[in-house]
């Protein structure tokens, strides 16, 4: 303190002010926190008493005048955000590699429909559609919203090869009906162990088969097997349909499958580019005829822009052949006059021989 060092009366008297001045200064930060306190106790007050307000007034106004009730909505309600109707389309595709920048794919099928029709009811017309125009495909690659057992068969009997995984999935740990040997009736004729039925049944669509029961129960399959116990022997009940779609699944797991049903990635591009170029997913149009007309247009330019594509492609490999051929030639030239070079040197050093030699020969007689 400053008397501490300065041992003087006005020292003193100061140090004594400094004090008092820090004694007054806590009576005052006191005297605030109280006042903050009685502050927020008003507050809280005042609130309760505001909410207490709030819902004696929200009390008299049901009292003057109750809620509406909801009334029930007549008639649809129309959503504009969301589409009306949907495009199908089938194209082209090559498969090979290295040719499929010069290849022109195109689409051929321009298919639009109300947004709520199942996909699946879409390929039948667009087969009948493109053999109309002889443009009918021999395999098409579809995803599996297509690929229902009813369009497999009607694809068979109007010449297309539909390449199209099942719904559901083949169950890792189970036998299936393609575990069996069938014949091509769909019959089957010996188990996945390899045994014999002991008889066989058709009733309109559903086949019935029996094994022995004995050979059943001590088989290390019995979990997994599609065979339940009857009243005689153990049996197998399936349709033709249950058939097919067991032996698609199969076949999906094949490498072979794989390799042909890549190429159907590549539709997901022709998507994109199709509303990249043209918009087509925002059409201005309003109507099923309009919407038609300009989904059909838009696929013609998407066809007019892959060709035009093609063609400078083609174009450019013409030049660039030409060059190499150019430089072919340039070569060519080049060799062949050097080549006429020496000839003429070497016809010249024969004439000057033969005449040194036929006067060496006059002098010599
Ligand atoms: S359970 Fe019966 S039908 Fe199935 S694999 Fe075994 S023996 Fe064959």
């Amino acid at each position: 303190m400053l008397s501490s060092v300065l041992n003087s009366e006005r020292a003193v008297e100061v140090n004594i002010l400094i004090m008092r001045a820090f004694v007054h200064l806590r009576k005052m930060i006191v005297s605030h926190d109280e006042l903050a306190q009685k502050l927020s106790e008003l507050e809280k007050h005042l609130k309760d008493h505001d909410d207490q307000i709030k819902a004696i007034f929200e009390a008299i106004q049901q009292l003057v005048a109750p809620p509406e009730k909801k009334k029930r909505k007549i008639g649809f309600e129309v959503r504009e955000g969301r589409a009306a109707y949907q495009v199908q389309i089938m194209e082209t595709y090559c498969k090979q590699e290295e040719a499929r920048d010069g290849t022109l794919n195109l689409i051929t099928h321009v298919q639009v429909e109300p947004a709520h029709e199942s996909d699946a009811n879409a390929l039948i017309p667009a087969f009948e559609s493109t053999k109309e125009r002889d443009l009918s495909p021999e395999e098409v690659l579809a995803d599996s919203l297509y690929g229902s057992d009813e369009n497999c068969q009607e694809a068979e009997q109007l010449g297309v090869d539909l390449v199209a995984p099942t719904m559901g999935s083949k169950k890792e740990s189970s036998i299936s009906l393609s575990d069996f040997e069938v014949t091509e009736k769909g019959t089957i004729v010996s188990c996945p162990q390899g045994h014999k039925p002991m008889r066989t049944k058709k009733k309109k669509i559903r086949h019935t088969v029996a094994f022995d029961s004995q050979q059943c129960i001590n088989c290390p399959n019995q979990n997994s097997c599609p065979v339940k116990p009857g009243k005689k022997h153990h049996y197998l009940r399936y349709t033709d349909k249950e058939m097919r779609l067991s032996k698609r699944r199969a076949y999906e797991q094949t490498d072979e499958f794989k390799d042909r049903y890549r190429w159907r990635s590549g539709s997901e591009a022709t998507v994109s580019e199709y509303d990249r170029r043209t918009g087509v997913k925002h059409l201005r149009v309003r109507g099923f005829k309009a919407v038609r007309f300009c989904a059909t247009l838009k696929a013609i330019g998407v066809n007019i822009f892959r060709a035009t594509a093609v063609r400078k492609a083609v174009n450019d490999d013409k030049a660039a052949l030409g060059r190499g051929l150019s430089g072919q030639m340039h070569a060519i030239y080049f060799i062949k006059e050097h080549l006429q070079r020496a000839w003429s040197q070497l016809r010249k050093f024969f004439v000057l021989f033969i005449r040194n030699y036929e006067r060496m020969a006059i002098t010599a007689v």
